[in-house]
Order: C-alpha cells, then structure tokens, then sequence
C-alpha cells in the first residue's frame, strides 16, 4: 500500500430516504442512512467499514458506486468527481469500480449460465470476441477455484460459498481498481468464511486490488484489512489502522464493539462493555453526539454539540468530546 494521492475520495457523503407521510403522500422527514462520512482510500490498500445492521455502511458502498444516488458529497476515483458524471461516463466508470453483494444467489440470474453471467460485464464493456470472452470466462473460474467445465451450469447448482466464488469472478472479470465487497461473507456458513476470505486476501493482492470490505463483524475485518473505519447511526466515528484500532481503540462506541469479539486466548478475557438502551432512529438522530445516549463516558457537550469527525492521533481520527484536545503529534 502507497499512500501517495488516494485512488477514492469521498467528501462529506450523504444518503437521505424520503419519508412520505399524511394523506397528500408528502415528504415529513428523512432517513438519515449515511450523514456527512468523509474517508479516502489509498491504492491497492483494503479498508474495512465495520458496524451494526442499519449504520449506513452498505449503503455508504452503493452511495459512492452511485448504484444508489448521493443526496450530498462527493467522490473522486482517481482524482474525478464521478457524482458529476452522465449515466455514460459512469457506465465506463463502472469497470474500474465493481461491487461484491452479500446475498450471492440474490445477485445472480438463476435462469442465466455461468457462461453468460460472468461473460456479461465483458460484453457490457466491449470486451473481445465471443470466442475470446469463452476463455477469459475459463480463466477467471479457475481464478476463483471453480472448474472450466462449469461455466455451463446455473446458479442453483453451487453451494453458498461457491456461488460467492462466482460473484468475486463476475467483479473481477473486467480487471477493476476498487471492489466495494458488501458484507460479502456474512451469508455464508463458518466453516466457509475463511476460504472466501482466504480467496479474497489472495486476489487481492495477486491482483493489486483496492477493496473497501463491508462487515458488522470485526473479526472478519481484522483478518484483511489495513485500516478500518467504524460507523455509527450514518456517521463514521472513528477511523485508524488496523493495528491503533484494535490495541487502543478511541471511541467508546469501538471500545464496546471490541469488548464483544470472542477472545481465543482464555487467559486474556475482556471485560465485555454492555452498551444500555437501543441504537436510535436514523429519522430521528439524537442531538449532539448520536452516541450519547448509549455512551458510559457522555458529558454535558455531548447532549448538545456534535462532536467534530478530526485526526487526534497520528492517522487516528474519531469523533468524539473525549479527544477535544488531542492534536496528532508527528
Ligand atoms: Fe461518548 Fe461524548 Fe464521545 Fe459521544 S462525544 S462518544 S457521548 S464521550
């Protein structure tokens, strides 16, 4: 990983959903899904965006693919701004920028071979000849550990983790920068999670990919990521290396995330922090800290004053009162 310019930016990304209410259907507020996340991410350099069910963080990923229209922000791949660009320009965009989903039967035609699923992005995209399109279909299942010979099977003719190995062949077939992996293991038994993440940390760097790996799980993420960033009810709130995120966690909210991973070691047990009350609307976000009324450290500012996403520690960033006077000595 280099961290010279970033291959991504995204800038101040939002995501609302109209709510429609009364008897004219008219808009009387927002799901707030992802409010005001900005993060970059660097070439061939994984990062992992880790949180609970519903904190933004796949939509975040369609958000800045523009699978889903932002609201607000923006996002340059490779120095362009791709929310100013026509569905064309997006659309050639789009190869250099694919999507693993987390349902991989959901995301296949099961009335479509193989053959014709993963040879689709390369016709999409002009790739080769027919016969030329056959073959980079042969080698991208090897690629993935699947047979040639079964490029002429359906969908419902796989196991979970093998219909997955043909959704990683389906992103990587036109040889993109970034795949934006949207919790691309959780649907799938134990026992075949680590061979996907297996395959998955090998092409990544055989390939010199860029990944953005989606998880509500940190343990998963700690295993491919170089850095991670954890979401909280539409926001990131904290942000640093894979290393700084696990031994000195910042955020309180990542502080009570780490205590609940398993720990394999008995004689290093965690006390686990037990978060009290429920994750709150993202209609209706609190004020202030949107943590503050689960967090055990809140403070009067916490109630009322959001506290400003900024590095506190070298490449540590997070968003919380806590830190107000840290600065990132280098
Ligand atoms: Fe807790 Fe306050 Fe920090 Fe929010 S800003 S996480 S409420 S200490």
């Amino acid at each position: 990983m280099t961290k010279t310019e970033p291959l991504l930016r995204v800038t101040n990304l939002k995501k609302y959903f109209p709510i429609k209410g009364g008897v004219f259907g008219r808009r009387v507020g927002d799901v707030k899904a992802v409010n005001d996340v900005s993060f970059e991410v660097y070439d061939k350099e994984v990062l992992g965006i880790v949180g609970e069910s519903g904190c933004g963080k796949s939509t975040t990923g369609k958000a800045l693919l523009r699978l889903i229209e932002p609201t607000e922000g923006s996002v340059y791949f490779q120095g362009e701004d791709i929310t100013a660009k026509s569905p064309e320009e997006m659309r050639k965009m789009r190869r250099d920028m694919q999507i693993i989903f987390q349902d991989p039967y959901a995301s296949l035609n099961p009335r479509h071979t193989v053959e014709k699923i993963l040879g689709e992005p390369l016709l999409v995209h002009g790739v080769g000849s027919k016969a030329e399109r056959r073959k980079k279909v042969e080698e991208i299942l090897e690629i993935v550990g699947l047979p040639k010979e079964h490029a002429s099977r359906y969908p419902h003719q796989f196991s979970g983790g093998q219909r997955q190995r043909i959704g990683i062949a389906r992103a990587l077939i036109v040889r993109p920068k970034l795949i934006v992996c949207d919790e691309p293991v959780s649907a799938l038994d134990v026992s075949i999670q680590s061979q996907i993440l297996n395959l998955m940390e090998d092409l990544q760097e055989d390939f010199g990919l860029t990944y953005i790996f989606i998880a509500h799980d940190l343990s998963v993420v700690k295993h491919i990521s170089h850095r991670i960033g954890v979401m909280y009810l539409g926001k990131m709130v904290e942000l640093s290396s894979n290393e700084d995120l696990y031994s000195e966690p910042l955020h309180p909210y990542t502080q009570s995330l780490l205590s609940a991973v398993p720990e394999p070691d008995p004689d290093m047990q965690k006390d686990r922090i037990v978060l009290e009350g429920d994750v709150p609307s993202p209609s209706d976000p609190p004020d202030g800290c949107a943590f503050h009324n689960r967090c055990p450290s809140c403070m009067e500012i916490c109630k009322t004053v959001i506290p400003e996403f900024r590095e506190v520690r070298k490449d540590h960033f997070t968003a919380c009162h806590l830190y107000n006077e840290e600065q990132p000595v280098n």
